[in-house]
């Protein structure tokens, strides 16, 4: 797919496994928003995957959205 997300800014170097449908690969993102709180970099972070585009939400326990489902991990 073209064409790039509007306004997504540099982020600290993020090595996940994508769990989009068409994805599933490991990237090293480095695209996306912070959430800010008082104008500090908070601990959320939407990151987009650089294969499939598609954002990824990480919490401050590192908990991904979209996550792995289970029968993902039996395929
Ligand atoms: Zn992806």
């Amino acid at each position: 797919m073209m064409g790039r997300w509007d306004r997504a800014i540099p982020l600290p170097p993020k090595t996940y496994t994508c769990h989009h449908e068409s994805c599933h690969q490991v990237v090293e993102a480095t695209e996306g928003w912070p959430f800010l709180k008082d104008e500090q970099y908070e601990i959320w972070f939407i990151y987009i995957c650089p294969q499939c585009l598609r954002p990824t939400f990480f919490d401050h326990f590192e908990r991904q959205i979209p996550e792995a489902t289970s029968h993902k991990t039996l395929a």
